[in-house]
């Protein structure tokens, strides 16, 4: 289980102080898609980058099956971000020099060292490939970013982000950037990912209407998580009927 627990984080630059977070938890239970909601500024990014170890809180716990991993530095931290956690941004973040192939690899390209990426080059590739299939890009493999639309690009984003086979994928504003309709196949996706591919999926988002479709709903306001009431939808209901 991931859990952050009581987060405090603050920004400071020269003299002034922007209090984001002030006691922010949330408890991440295996196999779940968990959506955090809140206004822009709220401090959702923020969030998911200390749950993610992307960032170091001022103080309070993340940690992951009861170890801290807050505090990792170095190596440690580094293989847990590379392995444990896979990142989806707003902006998918890819690189638009490299197709579409090569940009799903980026993680293993990192993680193998040259020579060791030499010999192991064609499974990787078969994975990427597959992945590709997988978000429905089996044929874009070639395509370069500036070659695809942006639903297109996300799903090479959330292609990349499950190269190493993640336990966590962290997605902060996934359908941010695009049209509604796309937005929803995204989360779609990423629903059908976390059924079948048994990844964890924490999202980030300030669509309440997206929020909805997602296992729970926690809210980010005044720098504290507050879970929302669950509605009776279809699931509760088959749970007590
Ligand atoms: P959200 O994702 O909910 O829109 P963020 O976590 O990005 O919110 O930001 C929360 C607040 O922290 C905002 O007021 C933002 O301006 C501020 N902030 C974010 N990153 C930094 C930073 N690196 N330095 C200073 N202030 C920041
Ligand atoms: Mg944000």
């Amino acid at each position: 289980m991931l859990i952050a627990d009581t987060i405090h984080k603050t920004y400071r630059k020269h003299r002034v102080a922007v209090p984001v977070l002030t006691g922010a938890s949330l408890a991440v239970h295996p196999g779940e898609f968990v959506s955090v909601v809140g206004a822009s500024g709220s401090g959702k990014s923020t969030f998911l980058h200390l749950l993610g170890c992307l960032d170091v809180p001022d103080a309070g716990i993340v940690s992951l099956d009861g170890q801290r991993i807050d505090h990792l530095t170095g190596r440690d931290r580094d293989r847990l971000r590379n392995t444990t956690f896979g990142y989806v941004f707003q902006f998918y973040h890819l690189l638009p020099e490299l197709s579409a192939l090569d940009n799903v690899l980026m993680p293993a390209y990192i993680a193998e060292g040259v020579l060791s990426w030499w010999g192991k080059r064609a499974a990787w590739r078969k994975r990427a490939m597959g992945l590709l299939e997988r978000v429905g890009l089996g044929q874009r493999w070639r395509h370069k970013p500036r070659e695809m639309s942006g639903g297109e690009m996300q799903r090479a984003a959330i292609a990349r982000s499950l190269l190493m086979n993640p336990r966590f994928l962290l997605a902060d504003e996934p359908t941010g950037n695009l049209d509604s309709e796309t937005g929803d196949t995204i989360v779609k996706l990423l629903r059908t990912l976390n059924r079948d591919e048994k990844v964890t999926v924490v999202m980030v988002t300030h669509n309440l209407e997206l929020a909805r479709g997602t296992d729970r709903v926690v809210r980010m306001q005044g720098g504290k998580t507050t879970e929302e009431a669950r509605p009776a939808g279809p699931k509760f209901l088959s749970l007590v009927g």
